[in-house]
Formats: C-alpha cells, sequence, structure tokens
C-alpha cells in the first residue's frame, strides 16, 4: 500500500483536485490489479489549499491585535473560497453535506476570533485550533470529491490518528499511541478496500486537544501514517518535478535529481529545500520505506525523485545544493582567554534551556560562532551568557550547503567550492564528520550570486538528471 501525499498546490483549486483524482485513480487501479502484492489503498494524506495556512495565520494575528472586523473579513474569504473549491463534488448529496460542513467550521472560527480580538491575545493552543482548520476542511473536501468521482473515499478526521505531544505550534508526534490509533481507526478502512483521506499538519494531544506539527507538517504526517502502516512507498506529489539540484527560485536551471539516499534528502530538507519537511524522512529511515517526490501538474511526464536508504553513484561529488536565508550568526568568544573546560557545555546549556537550536557550529581557541534559524530568543542568551563571554549577533545570513554522498571520496571538493564562490566573503565554513556536506555561511545579499556560481561549477550540461521543465 502505499501513501500518497498532496500538498497546498495539489489541492490549491478545482482543477487541482481534478488532477488528484486521476492520480488517485491510477494508483487504486494499479493497486487492484491481479498480480499487485498488495491490494490495499492507497492512502490520500493531504494540506490545506495553497495559502490558507498563510491566511488563517493572518486571523490569528488580527485577532490578537483586536481586529475583529479584519479577521471576520479574511474568515469569510477563505469560507467562500473552500465552498467555491468544494464545487469539484459531483455529487449534489455529497456536495451539500460538504458545504455545510464548511460553514458550520468557519462560524465557529469566526466565533473564536471574535472571542481572541476581544481578550487580544491568541495562545499557541488557539493558534493551533485555527491553523489546523485549513487541512481539516480540504480533507473533507477531497475525500466527498474522490467518493463522488466513483472512488471509494473515507474521511479520517486527523485529530483522531495523529497523536502528539501538546508543545503547540511544533508538537512532536506520539508514535506508540499513533500507530495504535491508525491500526484502530484506518487498517479497517484499507482492509474494507475504501481509500482513506486525511489531513496532514494537524494532530492531537492524547486529551483531544488540536495541535499541529509545524509549518509544512504534512509531509511529516505522510511520513509517520505510511511508517504507522506499513507502507511500501510514501509519495510526496508538489508543484516541482522532484528535488532540484537548488532551490528553483533563488538559482535558473536547475535539474531534477532522480535518485538521493535517505541521509542526502535529510541534509537538504534541514539545510532549506523545502520541497520535504525536515523530518519525513525519520519515520521512513527507522522502517527502510522508498519516499518519491512527484509533481502533481505533470504526473505522466516527470520521473520525479526516488529517496532510498543507498543509491547508485552518481557522476559528479556533489547532489544538490541547499540554501537558506534569514539565518542568524552568534559569535561567543570566551571573556577567560582560553577557553576553559566546560566551556562549550555551558554554552549549550544556554541555547537547550531558551529551546533554541543551533544548526551550523565552528570554534576556535577563544570563540565559537553558531547559526540560529529562530532568533527569538537571542536576548535572552546574550545576558545569560554575559559572565563567561562577551557575545554578538548578526542577523540577514544565508547559509549554502553543498551536500552529496560523493563529497566523502573527493577529497579536493572542499577547495573547489570555496574557489567557486571566490571573491564572496565567507563568515564560517563547516565540515560535518560524516563529510556528506559542506555548509558557508555568508551575507544573505550574497546569496544569490554564490549559488549560481556553486551551481554552475558543479552541475554542467553532462551533469546526470533530467532539467526540471516546470521551473
Ligand atoms: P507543497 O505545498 O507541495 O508542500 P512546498 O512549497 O512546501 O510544496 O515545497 C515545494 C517548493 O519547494 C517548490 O515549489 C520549490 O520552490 C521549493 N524548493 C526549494 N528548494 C528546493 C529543491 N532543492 N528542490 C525542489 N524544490 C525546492
Ligand atoms: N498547511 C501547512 C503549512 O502551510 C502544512 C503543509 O502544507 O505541509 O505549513
Ligand atoms: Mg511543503
Amino acid at each position: 500500500m502505499i501513501v500518497m501525499k498532496f500538498g497546498g498546490t495539489s489541492v490549491a483549486d478545482r482543477a487541482a483536485i481534478e488532477r488528484l483524482i486521476g492520480i488517485v485513480r491510477a494508483a487504486r487501479q494499479a493497486a487492484i490489479q491481479p498480480e499487485s502484492a498488495d491490494w490495499r489503498g492507497p492512502v490520500v494524506v493531504v494540506s490545506a489549499l495553497g495559502g490558507a495556512t498563510d491566511r488563517l495565520l493572518g486571523v490569528a494575528a488580527e485577532a490578537a491585535a483586536g481586529d475583529f472586523e479584519g479577521a471576520q473579513e479574511h474568515v469569510h474569504a477563505l469560507r467562500d473560497r473552500h465552498l467555491q473549491v468544494a464545487g469539484v463534488i459531483a455529487t449534489a448529496a455529497e456536495r451539500d453535506e460538504v458545504e455545510q460542513f464548511i460553514r458550520r467550521e468557519f462560524a465557529e472560527l469566526e466565533r473564536i476570533a471574535g472571542a481572541l480580538s476581544v481578550l487580544r491575545e491568541v495562545t499557541p493552543r488557539w493558534l493551533d485550533a485555527i491553523a489546523a482548520a485549513g487541512e481539516i476542511v480540504s480533507s473533507r473536501i477531497v475525500s466527498a470529491a474522490l467518493m463522488s468521482h466513483g472512488l471509494a473515499a473515507s474521511w479520517v478526521d486527523a485529530r483522531t490518528v495523529m497523536v502528539t505531544s501538546k508543545d503547540h505550534t511544533s508538537a512532536a508526534p506520539l508514535f506508540a499511541e499513533t500507530d495504535a490509533a491508525l491500526a484502530r481507526r484506518v487498517d479497517p478502512l484499507l482492509a474494507a478496500r475504501r481509500i482513506p483521506v486525511v489531513g496532514g499538519f494537524v494532530g492531537a494531544t492524547p486529551d483531544g486537544v488540536t495541535t499541529t506539527l509545524g509549518r509544512g507538517g504534512s509531509d511529516y504526517s505522510a511520513a509517520i501514517i505510511g511508517a504507522g502502516l506499513g507502507a511500501s512507498e510514501i509519495q510526496i506529489w508538489t508543484d516541482v518535478d522532484g528535488m532540484l539540484t537548488a532551490d528553483p527560485r533563488v538559482v535558473r536551471d536547475v535539474r531534477v535529481v532522480p535518485h538521493l539516499s535517505f541521509a542526502e534528502a535529510s541534509e537538504l530538507a534541514y539545510f532549506g529545500a523545502k520541497v520535504l519537511h525536515p523530518a519525513t524522512i525519520q519515520p521512513a529511515v527507522a522502517k527502510n520505506i522508498p519516499v518519491r517526490i512527484l509533481n502533481s501538474m505533470r504526473p505522466q511526464d516527470a520521473m520525479g525523485t526516488l529517496i532510498t536508504r543507498d543509491r547508485p553513484a552518481g557522476s559528479g561529488p556533489l547532489t544538490a545544493v541547499a540554501s537558506k536565508k534569514n539565518v542568524t550568526v552568534v559569535d561567543i568568544t570566551s571573556t577567560r582567554m582560553l577557553m576553559a573546560h566546560g566551556f562549550l557545555k555551558r554554552i549549550f546549556e544556554v541555547f537547550e534551556q531558551h529551546r533554541t537550536s543551533v544548526d551550523v557550529v565552528t570554534t576556535s581557541e577563544v570563540s565559537v560562532s553558531v547559526t540560529l534559524d529562530d532568533a527569538r530568543r537571542v536576548p535572552e542568551i546574550m545576558a545569560a551568557l554575559a559572565d563567561v563571554a562577551d557575545v554578538t549577533c548578526e542577523d540577514r545570513m544565508a547559509i549554502i550547503c553543498a551536500v552529496g554522498e560523493g563529497l566523502q571520496t573527493d577529497p579536493t571538493f572542499v577547495s573547489h567550492l570555496l574557489e567557486a564562490v571566490g571573491g564572496i566573503p565567507i563568515r564560517m565554513v563547516s565540515q560535518a564528520a560524516a563529510r556528506r556536506n559542506v555548509t558557508l555561511v555568508i551575507n544573505e545579499a550574497d546569496l544569490e550570486p554564490a549559488l549560481a556560481r556553486v551551481h554552475a561549477r558543479f552541475f554542467t550540461d553532462e551533469a546526470e538528471g533530467q532539467r526540471c521543465v516546470s521551473c
């Protein structure tokens, strides 16, 4: 059985959902062929309609600012958009039922926004309740749309299967509880030859309070569900042809990477390849389930990217380059001149106490530099370190992360990489022990030219991989 996850652009409007129906129908037909090893499924996981989560968070921000009229206007616009998209449901009875569901959900959201705008405060718990509406409604629409087109879909409320911690806005899945809930609620549907349809991103605590897994979390939901149900493949359907050699929004002429190892995919996702949520690979690794990234706009033409434990050797050292902007560098210099025993421990304890994760680390005799994605707690961190170190920080930095299994066998790679970015100031350089990646930290303003040069140097016309037609 396969799990098929459709991202925001793959369910953005009626046309996108019609394409989704065609893709699911083809997968269903393949599953029920007599020669198929497993006639169950697929299981469908969907994101909110493209842009809906941003809009919902906008509603929360308006409520927090006491702007009920603004929040109300956006709730109405979202409701109307969902009602319009629900027109894809081909049978009147199913359409009416879903329309009523949409009206009820958005009426409830309006009441919540009203109450919160009086209080002028939106706690993380309420933020999750608001953000979750996107996937709850989209999955209901998609399930009914599949049904109305002759596919035996059943809607599964994600809050009844994805059991998580209470860490609102970035809740951690509780795997044992989630697996038990999947066995209870989804396995019987599969056994009855149904196609379960679940909203991604959303979960609930063991007490039933709504949570979310963090932005982009539907990929993670799909992987958790796939691992829990023992899927043979997890498919991530999106708006590009697969994992690309660089971010297509920054570099032109990118190519599709046909095959990645789990380790490469994790590094790329962690360092900014948005096409995959950074946690997606973990559940797949645990059960050794292949992950495939595919383009829902071109289901027949594009081969996509296959991600497995091992992959055949490629033609060059480098597989792809990830990048991210909006990075903060914190420089910590010991005031005792030498890094005393226990100094690093002290530093990382402070970051841990402030629940701030560190990405890239470099050290010298007296100083440590780290990069952060989330700089909200930097003032407190600086204050906590003030008695042992001078601390400075700089924002608007960027990370370039060159990733490839081939780096392990090419000891000259770093020198070629530095040559490629020659002339561009480099703030930090790091090569991890696994030698699967090399990370550079530069000024954000230099990201585009630096990435273009690295890409041109390592991905020539002869390099393997097909061009991304959709980019
Ligand atoms: P979805 O809504 O389907 O989850 P996302 O917007 O989360 O889609 O991720 C897909 C986007 O990721 C692409 O449109 C692309 O702009 C961006 N992206 C960034 N880096 C990469 C990369 N290396 N390969 C593919 N896509 C990338
Ligand atoms: N809808 C959520 C978001 O926009 C989750 C996802 O699409 O993966 O972050
Ligand atoms: Mg995504």
